[in-house]
């Protein structure tokens, strides 16, 4: 047995049922809207003249990701849909279960492990209490162990690949069109829930067009803004009314 294995066994607690958005699949955000659960939008963008890891993440990032117009140049956008749990997830129930445990999200089913393949599991950076890190079946060595786990957590990569284009053409018919930059903060918009569901629905039908409006980009910092100005990308510079800016 390598000495990185790490042992994992969930206690059930449910934190990571609270205080968080909860990563969706556009299939899965159907299902959480019909539910009458509420759901956000992240949006994020990058560009590969400023970007700062190596070429394999940006493969990876570029792969989740739509080039859309921006200014004089182009960005690549990223629309991460979620379900609201930012209280608690609105399928936590009383007894602190999951109440679709059976339907639970492909994240859901993943935590702890990660989904980003250059992102390592590291048991500190986790919220799970650290008791569940003392014993049950091996988790990660130098990889995934479980091949269920692998799977899921394949699965997920993939969709993220395959949603990319519906997202932010769902973005992009809602009017949500500004992204913060990857790495510096979040636009986190609460579009209206029965808006994004008809949207879906217009999208489902075939009448949801890949049209490609002109982005902007919310930018505070002003070095990086200065780096973006350079390459002609546009700001959004309004006061943000119907996305939170949220700096990392
Ligand atoms: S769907 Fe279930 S497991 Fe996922 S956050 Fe909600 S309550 Fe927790
Ligand atoms: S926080 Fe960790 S231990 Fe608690 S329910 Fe979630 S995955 Fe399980």
């Amino acid at each position: 047995m390598q000495n990185n294995s790490i042992r994992f066994a969930c206690n059930g607690c449910g934190i990571c049922c609270k205080g968080r958005l909860v990563p969706l699949t556009l299939n899965e955000t159907r299902q959480w809207l019909e539910r009458g659960h509420e759901v956000a939008i992240i949006l994020e963008a990058f560009e590969q003249s400023i970007w700062t890891a190596g070429p394999q993440q940006f493969a990876h990032a570029a792969g989740r990701a739509v080039e859309v117009p921006c200014g004089n140049s182009h960005v690549r956008a990223v629309a991460v849909f979620a379900g609201n749990a930012l209280v608690q997830c609105q399928s936590l129930g009383d007894d602190g279960r999951c109440g679709i445990y059976e339907e639970r999200p492909l994240v859901c089913r993943i935590y702890p492990a990660e989904i980003n393949p250059f992102i390592a599991l590291d048991p500190e950076n986790k919220i799970c209490p650290p008791e569940v890190w003392e014993e049950g079946e091996v988790l990660f060595t130098d990889r995934i162990v479980d091949p269920v786990l692998a799977d899921q957590i394949e699965r997920s990569r993939q969709a993220d690949r395959e949603d990319a284009q519906a997202k932010i053409a769902l973005c992009e018919t809602l009017g949500l069109n500004v992204a913060a930059w990857k790495g510096n903060a979040l636009a986190v918009y609460l579009p209206d829930r029965q808006q994004l569901a008809e949207a879906i629905a217009r999208y489902d039908a075939g009448k949801v067009g890949p049209a490609r409006s002109n982005w902007k980009v919310r930018v505070d910092a002003p070095a990086l803004r200065q780096q973006l100005h350079q390459v002609g990308l546009a700001f959004d510079d309004q006061l943000p009314t119907d996305y939170i800016f949220h700096a990392l």
